[in-house]
């Protein structure tokens, strides 16, 4: 078997950068471990607007369950501030049929795929990966390819036996526990973000409505006394709702690995380290960067060179489109470990009375100068 590029992972980074490889024209094959794609779900579906844009999309309600206009803030002490927009921010998406989607456009573009087969080793000559190795049902084959993408995850196994470091530390990992619940007494069109030591140290606990009363309920912690799960059942032992779904999995906080590239492969996604460190939200930058590498897929085999010469070109576009977003997120991902409870505190005593507009409107000094007690919360932080 031979194809033009072999894509590892079957999710949100492998089908859309085996979408843009195959609308390219490009003989593509992409690979998923699972049965079905999109389960089990790692994801809490909270994504922007510009992932439809970059994708090329219109949203459907095929896997949309709600419109995002805000979200509210919960403090330690029980203060909520809600900011309220006038449109539409984002999405909540039902992960399950938006990855299965993409993968079903990703094959109507012309996508080969292998469901229930994993890929268990990389195929090199002369120091270049030139295939896989597969095992399907008990069977193992080789495949080769001119270039082979992995997208396989916050635990990628592929990009070790590619070359590249992508270790983490514990405390570079946000480990989450999530519930769908039914029964949740939730505005429809708002998420809401809890924050404080003894509810989700290290990170948040999230409410994002599905609608019809269904919510996905979870907590992403790091460095904490507890694991994910155990704020998670603290939270949702005191709410009128039930679950039925837990989700639990890892998100990659440090911003992109080293290298995400070498000859004749690319990275892409959580293996690659492209999520927002800060939120831990991986959809829309994952997007951006599956399309890149199914486009310079396409260049690389017009030009005939899968070298890292020519791959660099990947990383240098990843880099310009959302190389920014990241390493800012990762700042103030670092200025929100030094964060306290009377500090979420008073950020949300702050916000109270603000809409997503005003503040979007109001320059950083004009926010600073309004509040002298932000100013000295800024000064401890900064
Ligand atoms: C609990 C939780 C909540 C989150 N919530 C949000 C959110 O609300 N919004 C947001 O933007 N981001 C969120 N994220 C992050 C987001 O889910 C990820 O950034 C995104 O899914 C990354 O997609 P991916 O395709 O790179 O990797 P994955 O979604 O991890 O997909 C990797 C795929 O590769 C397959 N695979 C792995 N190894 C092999 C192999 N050897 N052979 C074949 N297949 C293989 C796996 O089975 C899997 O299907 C959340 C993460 C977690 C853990």
């Amino acid at each position: 078997m031979k194809y033009d590029v072999v894509v590892i992972g079957g999710r949100v980074g492998g089908s859309t950068t085996s979408l843009f490889a195959s609308k390219h024209g490009l003989d593509v094959l992409m690979i998923e471990k699972r049965q079905e794609i999109g389960t089990p779900v790692q994801c809490a579906g909270a994504t922007t607007c510009n992932t439809f844009q970059t994708l090329d999309m219109k949203p459907s309600n095929k896997y949309i369950c709600t419109e995002i206009y805000g979200g509210t803030i919960c403090s330690p002490d029980g203060n909520r501030a809600k900011l309220r927009g006038k449109k539409v921010e984002g999405y909540i998406l039902e992960r399950k049929a938006f990855d299965k989607h993409l993968a079903i456009e990703s094959a109507r573009a012309g996508t080969d795929i292998m469901v229930k087969t994993m890929v268990t080793d990389l195929v090199r000559k002369d120091g270049k990966v030139c295939g896989v190795v597969a095992k399907h049902m008990g069977k193992t084959m080789e495949i080769e390819a001119d270039l082979v993408i992995a997208a396989d995850g916050v635990e990628s196994q592929i990009a070790p036996l590619a070359g590249l470091n992508t270790q983490k530390r514990p405390q570079d990992i946000g480990s989450c526990a999530q519930y769908e619940m039914v029964g949740m007494d939730v505005d429809p069109n708002y998420v809401e973000f809890y924050f404080g030591a003894n509810t989700a140290p290290g990170g948040y606990l999230w409410v994002f409505p599905k609608g019809e009363g269904l919510a996905n309920v979870g907590v992403g912690v790091r460095n904490s006394p507890y694991p994910a799960y155990h704020y998670l059942q603290k939270f949702t032992s005191q709410l009128p709702a039930t679950p039925v779904e837990l989700n639990v999995g890892g998100v990659p906080l440090s911003g992109v690995v080293e290298k995400t590239f070498t000859d004749g492969f690319l990275l892409v996604g959580d293996a690659a380290g492209q999520v927002e460190p800060l939120s831990g939200g991986g959809i829309h930058t994952t997007v951006e960067c599956a399309k890149i590498a199914g486009e310079v897929a396409a260049e690389a085999l017009e030009k005939n060179d899968t070298s890292t010469r020519f791959l660099k070109n990947y990383e240098k576009q990843c880099r310009a489109k959302v190389g920014n977003n990241i390493k800012n997120s990762l700042k103030y991902r670092r200025i929100m470990d030094k964060l306290v409870d009377e500090d979420f505190n008073e950020i949300t005593k702050f916000l109270e009375g603000h809409d997503l507009e005003s503040i979007s409107k109001l320059s950083m000094m004009g926010l600073i100068k309004g509040h002298p007690n932000l100013l000295g919360l800024l000064k401890k932080i900064l």
